[in-house]
This record gives C-alpha cells, structure tokens and sequence, in this order.
C-alpha cells in the first residue's frame, strides 16, 4: 500500500510521518513525473488553499489528479486540502471542486483562529481535534456523510473515496483517522 503525499506547501511532513508509523510506504509529489510512480491513495495536507491551488496548476498536476480523484482514486484532504476538495468555498475559489460539500475558509475568526478539542468521529470514538485557522463545513449534499461535528458545525466528512477534515490529526499522536484513511485504499 503507497500514498502519495501532495508536497508543494504545507503540513506535509506530519502527515509522512503518521503513514510512517503504520507502516505504509509512502512518496512526495512535487511535479508531473512524480505521478508515474503507481500509488493507491493520496494525501492534501493543510497548508495555504489558494497558493496550493495555484501551485497545482503551475505545475501542471491540476489535471491529472482531478481526472484520479473523479476515477475514484481514495483521497484525504486536511484543512487546505478538505477545502481543495469542496465544489463550493466561501471566502475563496473552488480547486479539484469533486466534493459534494460548502466550506467556509477562516470560518472561525481570528479570536478562535486555532483551538484543540475533542470529538466524536463517526466509528472511531472521541479523538483529539487541532483546528489552525480551519473552514467548516457549511452544508453536505446527499452524497456526502458527516463523520464529526464540533459546535454544531460539520468538521469531517466522507462521499466514497474521499474523506476530509477541517482539523489536524497529523499535529497529535493519535493514528485513527489516518488508519480509517488507509482502510479505503
Ligand atoms: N486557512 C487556510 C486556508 O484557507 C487553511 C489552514 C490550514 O490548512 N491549517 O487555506
């Protein structure tokens, strides 16, 4: 089982090294070549969305990891990477757009910019929630399932292969969510 890391910017590291210690194997896409490499799941770590965005289609990896992700390649996309994802963005424009899902970006404010807490994941029990500067999500479509929810607000989701979170699990030691990721390979 190989994940590929989308490394242009970011909190990449920490989630390599969470693949690490449940001893998948792992690599970095950084350019179009990195994609010859066979892989059977993909990570967006959070990061900037905007400069991640541009970043994507300056380097022309735009297209061929959309065309995955709608061939069903399993994706999962934290905090920059969830908003990547969503179809639609409050505060900011649509990436990959494959997401049945409305996020909002900063939709926390600058008073509670960053907060820790812990909440139940749909599956996996309470589990601890590192949110920086996170989105929510606003609204799910029919095709997408709600995994967690902080304050009444939609915090993780799933629709088939792709799985988002708003918060951070690579920045505790907690493995579950990225085990549950690596159950969808
Ligand atoms: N605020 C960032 C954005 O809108 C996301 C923050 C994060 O990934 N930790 O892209």
């Amino acid at each position: 089982m190989t994940v590929a890391v989308l490394a242009l910017q970011g909190a990449f590291l920490e989630h390599e090294k969470m693949l690490e210690k449940l001893g998948a194997d792992w690599f970095e896409i950084r350019q179009p070549r990195d994609l010859d490499r066979p892989f059977d799941g993909l990570i967006l770590p959070g990061g900037e969305s905007t400069t991640m965005g541009k970043l994507l289609r300056d380097l022309d990896l735009y297209e061929p990891l959309r065309a995955k992700i709608q061939g069903g390649l399993p994706v999962y996309g934290t905090c920059a990477g969830l908003i990547l994802l969503a179809e639609t963005v409050d505060g900011g424009v649509p990436c990959f757009a494959t997401m049945d899902i409305a996020v909002k970006r900063n939709a926390y404010g600058r008073q509670l910019g960053s907060f820790y807490t812990e909440a139940d994941f749909q599956g996996l029990g309470k589990i601890p929630m590192t949110f920086i500067r996170a989105p929510y999500i606003a609204a799910a479509g029919p095709k997408a399932q709600v995994l967690a929810e902080v304050d009444g607000h939609i915090v993780a989701a799933r629709q088939g292969n792709q799985l988002v979170t708003a918060f951070h699990p690579e920045l505790s030691d907690d493995l579950s969510v990225h085990q549950y990721f690596l159950n969808m390979l």
